[in-house]
């Protein structure tokens, strides 16, 4: 596949989306979302591309460009006085790869980067596939130092066990609920959402915040960070980002 090639020829880029306190409006951090720019087929998005690279293990080299990529990105942004996380999304077979993290330190120490500044968002599904090796591999990276989000929660299986068993930083509520939060019961389902991880000392995200609408309601109910379209888009260069005051 022409996916070998993306990594040598350069194609891939990350893109970064802003996390808001929906306090202060001030910026928390950012999530890095992958982008591939294709000579012949032109842009392609990672719902395309990262299930096939699960398929042929290359996920593995991507991962690691992607960790590289975003730890560099951190320090630049450091040097430049700005203090900004980055959240990576980690894919099923990450979880399997015991040097993922020994990799991780050793780039953290290159390039001389805190590990709360490091971010890992894996989702239900990738826990469901793990089974039992999911809580060791968390433990290693809660005990680094670095954060964990628990991305798309609530479209996964026994969601609550996970939250129960597993030492998670952050709670992301799926866009389906968020989208959904003018009618009745999703409404109810985020607010409950939000209490239960306040209850467990988790602070919730909200994903796919669109309008103001949805960040008055979700302001509301005490969600702590928000991520959507009505901040920004992923954009390529984070000094482009309009921040509403
Ligand atoms: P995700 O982790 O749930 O990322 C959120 C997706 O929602 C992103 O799509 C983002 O662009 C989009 N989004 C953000 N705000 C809004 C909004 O207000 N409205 C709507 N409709 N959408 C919004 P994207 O960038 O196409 O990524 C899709 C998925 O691909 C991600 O879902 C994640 O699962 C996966 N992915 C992206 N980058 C990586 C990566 O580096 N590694 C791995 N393993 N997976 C990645
Ligand atoms: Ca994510
Ligand atoms: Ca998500």
């Amino acid at each position: 596949v022409m996916l070998d090639k993306a990594i040598k020829e350069n194609q891939l880029t990350l893109y970064y989306q802003p996390k808001m306190d929906i306090q202060n409006n001030n910026i928390r951090g950012v999530e890095a979302l992958l982008r591939w720019q294709n000579k012949s087929e032109g842009f392609i998005p990672p719902d395309k591309f990262i299930p096939l690279a699960e398929k042929t293990g290359l996920i593995h080299e991507i991962t690691k460009w992607v960790l590289n990529e975003a730890i560099n990105k951190i320090s630049e942004w450091q040097k430049e006085g700005k203090n900004i996380s980055v959240a990576i999304n980690l894919s099923s077979k990450d979880i399997k790869d015991r040097q993922l993290i020994v990799y991780t330190k050793s780039l953290l120490d290159y390039y001389n980067v805190s590990p709360e500044m490091l971010e890992f968002e894996i989702t239900e599904t990738a826990i469901l596939e793990n089974g039992e090796t999911v809580k060791e591999f968390l433990d290693e990276v809660k005990n680094l130092g670095i954060k964990i989000s628990l991305d798309d929660f609530g479209t996964g299986y026994n969601s609550l066990k996970y939250l129960e068993e597993l030492s998670i930083d952050y709670l992301k509520i799926d866009q389906s609920f968020v989208k959904k939060m003018n009618r009745a019961k999703s409404n109810k389902i985020v607010k409950a959402t939000i209490n239960l991880a306040h209850e467990l000392g988790i602070q919730t995200v909200a994903e796919g915040v669109e309008t103001k609408e949805m960040l008055e309601l979700l302001t509301d109910m005490h969600c702590d960070i928000v991520q959507g379209y009505y901040f920004s888009k992923p954009v390529p260069d984070i000094n482009k980002i309009k921040f509403i005051a």
